[in-house]
C-alpha cells in the first residue's frame, strides 16, 4: 500500500465509506495509525533511573568491552592448558583469585589457582575446570581428563564489544535496557520527551468519587482506568475532569486541550446516541480521520486531529474504552514518543475449553482465562461479555482474539489468545 498522508486521507472517500455500515477493519485502522501518527522530536536527558517506559532518541554505542577482562565462568581452578600434559595431568596449587582481586601475573610461574567465579584470568593462563572435576592431593590439583582448552572462560568483550552498538534509537526502554546500559557505565541518556497528554470523560450520568451515587448515575471509573494504564506506561495526562454532554463545552474543552497536548484522549459521547456530542464537536474544530471500527467491544472510537495535536475519542462503555486503549491508543502513545514501530500484541495459541458460536463480522476481543491443566494450557471464555462488565475483564487473564471472518470455533482446536502480563 502506498503511503498515506493526513491530506489524501481528508479527501479519501474510501476511508468514509468505511464508517457504515462496514466500518474500518482492526488491521486497516493500526495500517492508518501506523501511517498518520507523527513523532514528536524533542528530546531531553535523563537518568537512568528515571528512564523506565520511554524511547531511546539515539543509539548507544558502548565505550567499553563487556565484560572487561577475560573471567571465569566457574568457581574452580584456572592453568595453562599447556603446562598439564607436560606434568601428567597435575599442577601445582599456588593460591587463590577471588572476584575483585586479580592476581600480578609476573609473580606466577608455571602452575594452578583457585579461582572464584568472576575472577580475572592472569595473563597467559588459558583453561578453567569447575572444583567438582579435580582431585586434591595435597598440594597438587589432579585431573583424571584432559579438559579441553579455553573451557569456562569469559571473554572481553563476549557481551558487549567496545564501539558496537548496544541499543538502538527508538527502543522503549524496559528493565532489562536500564540493566544494560548500567552495565556500559551509562547513567544519563537522551530520551524523546514524554507527551504532553490531555484527558477528560464525558457524560452527564458520570459522577466523581466521594459523591453518593443516585439512580441512574455511574462513577467515573474511566478516569481512574486510563490514568493507570498512563502510570504503567511512566505517563501522566492533563486531568480536565468531567465534562457533561453539552456540545459548545466539549467543543472549548477540546480547543483548549489542543493548545496544551500532544494527544488529547476522552472517553463516552462519541456513539451515534442523541447525547454523543464528541464526534460533531471534533468535525467542527478539526478533522475527524477515522471512526466505527469493525471491532468487539469498542465499535464506536474516533480518531482524529485537532490542531496539532491527535485525538482519540474512546467509547464510554470501561470494556470498549480498555480495549481501543490497549489496542491503538497504547501502541500510538509508543509511537509519538519514538518506537520504531506500531507494537502489536504478542499473540499465543491455546486449546479452547468451550465451543464459542458468534456473529461474523467484527475483530472480538473475548475476556477469557488460561489455566494450565494437565494436558497444557486449556482457555475458556468468561460468561460476562458485556462492554460494560469490568468485574470479568479484572477476573480475565486473558483475550481470545477472534477473527471478522471466524463465527465457530471448535472445543479442543487452537485459538489466539492476547496475555493480560505484558499488554496491560
Ligand atoms: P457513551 O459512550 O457516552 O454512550 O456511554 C456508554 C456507557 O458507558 C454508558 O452506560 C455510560 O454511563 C458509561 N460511561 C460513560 N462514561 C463513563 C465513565 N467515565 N466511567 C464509567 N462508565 C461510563
Ligand atoms: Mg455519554
Amino acid at each position: 500500500m502506498n503511503k498515506i498522508n493526513l491530506t489524501d486521507l481528508y479527501k479519501d472517500k474510501g476511508c468514509l465509506s468505511e464508517y457504515d455500515p462496514n466500518s474500518l477493519t482492526y488491521q486497516k485502522a493500526i495500517l492508518y495509525l501506523e501511517q498518520l501518527i507523527e513523532p514528536i522530536k524533542k528530546t531531553k536527558k535523563v537518568s537512568i533511573e528515571d528512564a523506565l517506559g520511554l524511547i531511546l532518541a539515539t543509539d548507544i554505542k558502548s565505550s567499553i568491552n563487556v565484560p572487561n577482562y577475560d573471567n571465569s565462568a566457574m568457581d574452580g581452578y584456572v592453568f595453562r592448558h599447556q603446562e598439564l600434559k607436560k606434568n601428567n595431568n597435575k599442577v601445582k596449587l599456588m593460591g587463590k583469585i577471588l572476584a575483585g582481586h586479580p592476581v600480578d601475573p609476573k609473580k606466577i610461574g608455571s602452575v594452578c589457582f583457585k579461582i572464584m567465579t568472576g575472577g580475572m584470568i592472569p595473563k597467559g593462563f588459558d583453561t578453567v575446570i569447575p572444583q567438582e572435576l579435580v582431585k586434591i592431593d595435597k598440594d597438587l590439583v589432579c585431573f583424571d581428563f584432559q579438559p579441553k582448552k579455553g573451557a569456562n572462560i569469559r571473554k572481553a568483550g563476549e557481551d558487549i564489544s567496545k564501539n558496537e552498538i548496544a541499543l538502538k534509537k527508538g527502543t522503549y526502554l524496559n528493565p532489562l535496557h536500564i540493566g544494560l546500559l548500567a552495565s556500559l557505565g551509562i547513567s544519563e541518556i537522551k530520551v524523546f520527551e514524554s507527551l504532553k497528554v490531555g484527558f477528560f470523560s464525558t457524560g452527564d450520568e458520570v459522577v466523581q468519587l466521594g459523591e453518593k451515587i443516585k439512580p441512574g448515575q455511574v462513577y467515573d471509573s474511566n478516569r481512574y482506568l486510563i490514568k493507570s494504564f498512563m502510570h504503567k506506561m511512566n505517563l501522566h495526562f492533563n486531568d480536565y475532569g468531567n465534562l457533561s454532554d453539552n456540545k459548545f463545552k466539549l467543543e472549548k474543552q477540546l480547543e483548549t486541550a489542543s493548545k496544551e497536548n500532544d494527544l488529547i484522549i476522552t472517553t463516552g459521547g462519541v456513539s451515534v446516541g442523541e447525547a454523543d456530542y464528541m464526534k460533531e464537536a471534533l468535525s467542527n474544530i478539526g478533522k475527524v480521520l477515522f471512526w466505527k471500527m469493525a471491532i468487539k467491544p469498542g465499535r464506536p472510537m474516533a480518531f482524529g486531529k485537532i490542531k496539532k495535536s491527535f485525538y482519540f475519542g474512546l467509547p464510554g462503555n470501561p470494556v470498549s474504552a480498555a480495549v481501543t486503549f490497549l489496542q491503538f491508543v497504547k501502541p500510538s502513545i509508543k509511537l509519538m514518543m519514538g518506537n520504531f514501530q506500531f507494537e502489536s500484541t504478542p499473540i499465543l495459541e491455546a486449546k479452547l475449553g468451550q465451543k464459542i458460536i458468534r456473529k461474523q463480522g467484527r475483530t472480538e476481543f473475548v475476556r477469557a482465562y488460561l489455566q494450565k491443566t494437565v494436558k497444557g494450557y486449556c482457555v475458556k471464555p468468561l460468561n460476562q461479555q458485556g462492554s460494560g462488565m469490568l468485574k470479568s475483564m479484572s477476573d480475565a487473564n486473558c483475550f481470545i482474539l477472534i477473527a471478522e471472518k471466524e463465527d465457530v470455533l471448535e472445543k479442543n482446536t487452537y485459538v489466539k489468545v492476547i496475555l493480560f502480563d505484558g499488554l496491560i
